[in-house]
């Protein structure tokens, strides 16, 4: 009987995301499984596109106007049986393509393309395969004709031993000596995967640890839920410096002993590296890496090594959480509450539910850690969805940072024109006095915010973006932080009215500098996307301030969170304000957790540390409860007004996004979607739904586009997304004119 596959292909949109059938020719039957990667013929004209099999079938007589696949890529590009089912995971939880999904779920390096061979159509590989060539002596060096030196240093170098082309050419042997000398059958070459130990500089070292009495509680609680069959759950929730890391190396190391293995999640790659040196330090080789900061190749290669069952622990940012990591028993979320886990791009996911998928999948225990739990999942928690162990002390009974704060309406009354108030300056000096070492949080690059014109008061805005553009001062230049719109050099006239521009605002460029005339004998490093672009840099930067070579470490969100040096003593908080008054649902929460964390990158050790905040409104609450480091109470309020106002966890929320070059187009098919879903909602009995909008979004132009959002207040279930998705199709067969692009994100903070 004829084969027929079932597949979804690439570059599919979401509407029209049906499987396709196609015949299977005899010879590819054998190297063909659900989860496979396939090339078809597509369309009219039937070009070949990549696809994935999602299932294989025998039928007795197929209809004759099947198509018949092209090729197949290798067995190693096949989505195994669990990852095939985390992609359909997330094509039925975030709307997204079912190749999209393909695309997260396996990285760019170990994809294909379509191409050709030999003059038929076939897969290549996105990456030639990361292998080197190896050459070996194989024979005597003939003596006549007389050899080269390069020659004889090749010959020489090789009695020791193989060595890679890589090797040789560092020691001056190039390829053409190397070639010549193959051609003689003086050497052997041949080719093997590259190796790669990104961490070869890290020793091994595995110390035992000696927990606190706090954190052997904490830790026997969820030994016990790692041992036991069954998934499960539980929030470790430890105020900073409690000593999760210890707890979490504890129970990777007893996962490592029943003989299953371990997925450790980070938010950003600049708290992986003290993360991946201590694991490193403790369990040695069989530590895979996926983050976005290795390159493809690297990334490849750490991906093949946990396919091929050669690592134990695997340590990333978000998209880890699809490693191909099989008999996990403990999956571990460090600093839960991060936004960074959720996806801002098809697929629109949560590393939360994957784990929670995968989890279960596995059996395994799912760990969330923080100081600063999300409210969703303390509330959770609470519930007793999931156990909640708790560390109250920091390791060593230090105590909490204290914080005090600056009044930044009295410094400005005073005359003050800095940004650096008198009250920081002061600390800073006091801290470069006892040889101590500061950190400042910024939550803003560059260096002025915005040109303004003193004449019509206009900000000076991206043109393809309704945002103020941000003034670089290495570039001299004005920025657009979304689309990269570039002004050069930095205007002085305003566009509209050719008004004088005044430049107003500060960000991290502009502080620094501001630092640098106020303490000059201060050795400042500056960390934000602009000072860390290079590969490595942050790793390079943050080890650079551990040996002290710098006094006051200034930078953006990266430096709040996980970092641990023990001169700290100092934290500075400036521009929170604009922070607090964002207009996310989340912002009260961001807000405490990342004066939390940066506060608490204070005092770790055996110095004692303070913090300061700069503010126009000190009495706010939410600065209040940071202040006194106060989850508990902060968690109160926030879930009573979580509550009264309907806000997750009290109900889903879903952002349905709509973008497009006509801004009454893009308006018009927002309100059509609305009604729409509002019509077939009517007709589910009991189907809890409220539907906000159409609104501008925030950002209500990006790169040209016009966007208009719909939220909707939902309860994200089965029946509710088969709804959606029925609107959807409504949506697409009303082929409205100049429609526009439709997006769907539950992860949203209320905007896309
Ligand atoms: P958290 O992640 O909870 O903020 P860390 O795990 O970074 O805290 O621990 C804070 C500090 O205390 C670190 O310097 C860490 O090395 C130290 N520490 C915590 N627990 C232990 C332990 N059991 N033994 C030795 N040092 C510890
Ligand atoms: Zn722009």
């Amino acid at each position: 009987m004829p084969m027929i596959a079932k597949v979804a292909v690439n570059d599919a949109t979401i509407h029209f995301d049906k499987l396709y059938s196609y015949r299977v020719p005899p010879e590819l039957e054998d190297g063909l499984w659900p989860g496979g990667i396939v090339l078809v013929p597509f369309g009219r004209s039937d070009k070949p596109r990549m696809a994935v099999v999602l299932e294989l079938e025998r039928e007795e007589a197929p209809d004759a106007r099947l198509k018949t696949l092209l090729a197949a890529a290798p067995e190693d590009a096949r989505l195994t049986p669990e990852l095939l089912s985390i992609v359909r995971f997330l094509k039925d939880r975030y709307f997204c393509t079912w190749y999209e999904a393909v695309k997260a779920v396996i990285p760019y390096g170990a994809q294909y393309r379509p191409g050709t061979e030999n003059g038929k159509p076939a897969v290549i590989g996105r990456l030639a395969p990361p292998v080197e060539r190896v050459y070996a002596l194989a024979g005597e060096l003939p003596a006549k004709p007389k050899p080269g030196p390069r020659q004889q240093a090749a010959v020489q170098l090789l009695q020791a031993g193989p060595r890679s082309q890589h090797e040789l050419e560092a020691e001056g042997v190039g390829r053409t000596t190397l070639d010549a000398l193959c051609k003689k059958g003086v050497l052997r070459c041949s080719e093997r995967y590259k190796l790669l130990d990104l961490f070869a500089d890290i020793p091994f070292d595995p110390k035992p640890i000696e927990l606190s009495a706090e954190q052997q509680a904490a830790y026997d609680a969820l030994a016990g839920d790692l041992e036991s069959p069954g998934a499960g759950a539980a929030l470790l929730y430890g105020v900073t410096g409690s000593g999760k890391t210890a707890v979490f190396l504890k129970l990777i190391q007893r996962t490592l002993e029943l003989g299953r293995r371990a997925l450790v999640l980070v938010p950003e790659i600049g708290l992986t590296p003290q993360m991946i040196r201590r694991l490193k330090a403790m369990f040695g080789s069989r530590l895979a890496v996926q983050h976005s900061a290795l390159n493809n190749t690297e990334r490849l290669l750490q991906w093949r090594m946990i396919q091929h069952g050669d690592a134990d622990i695997v340590v990333g940012t978000r998209s880890a959480v699809f490693a191909p990591l099989e008999n996990i028993g403990l999956i571990i979320l460090d600093e839960e509450q991060e936004h960074t886990y959720q996806s801002e791009s098809a697929p629109r996911y949560s590393a939360h539910e994957v784990a929670k998928k995968r989890a279960a999948a596995e059996n395994a225990l799912l760990v969330f850690a923080s100081a600063t739990p999300r409210v969703e999942t303390c509330h959770a928690a609470n519930a007793g969805r999931m156990r909640l162990v708790t560390l109250r002390e920091r390791y060593g009974g230090r105590p909490l940072p204290t914080v005090s704060f600056a009044d930044m309406r009295a410094e400005l009354a005073a005359g003050n024109p800095r940004e650096v108030s008198a009250e920081l300056a002061a600390e800073l000096t006091e801290n470069l006095r006892r040889g101590e070492q500061s950190i400042l949080l910024l939550n803003r690059r560059g260096y002025h915010t915005v040109a303004m014109c003193a004449d019509c008061g206009q900000v000076y805005k991206c043109p393809n973006c309704s945002v103020p553009l941000v003034y670089h001062k290495n570039r001299q230049a004005l920025l657009c932080h979304h689309c990269g719109h570039q002004v050069q050099p930095a205007p002085t006239r305003c566009p509209e009215c050719g008004g004088k521009l005044a430049y107003s605002g500060f960000g991290t460029q502009r502080v620094e500098e501001e630092l640098q005339t106020l303490l000059p004998d201060a050795r400042i490093l500056r960390m934000d996307q602009d000072s860390t672009g290079r590969k490595n840099a942050h790793e390079q930067m943050l080890s650079r301030f551990a040996r002290q070579e710098y006094d006051i470490l200034l930078g953006t969100q990266m430096v709040a969170k996980g970092l641990d040096f023990e001169k700290v003593t100092l934290v500075g908080v400036l521009g929170i304000d604009s922070m607090l008054f964002g207009q996310g649902f989340r912002s009260y929460e961001n807000v405490f957790s990342l004066i939390t964390q940066v506060v608490g990158r204070g005092g770790r050790a055996e110095l004692p540390g303070r913090a300061l905040i700069q503010t126009t409104v000190p009495g706010h609450p939410v600065l209040q409860l940071a202040a006194r480091q106060d989850y508990a109470a902060f968690y109160k309020e926030e879930i009573a007004f979580r509550r009264l106002c309907l806000y997750p966890p009290f109900c889903a929320f879903c952002v349905v996004g709509f973008t497009g070059a006509q801004e009454m187009a893009v308006y018009d098919a927002a309100r059509q979607f609305s009604a729409l879903l509002a019509d077939r909602a009517a007709r589910c009995q009991g189907l809890p739904l409220r539907v906000l909008g159409p609104a501008p979004m925030n950002i209500a132009m990006l790169s040209g586009k016009y966007r208009y959002k719909l939220t909707l207040k939902c309860r994200n279930d089965a029946a509710f997304r088969a709804l959606l998705r029925d609107t959807l199709d409504a949506y697409a067969a009303e082929k409205l004119p100049g429609k526009a692009g439709v997006t769907i994100d539950f992860n949203s903070d209320g905007d896309l």
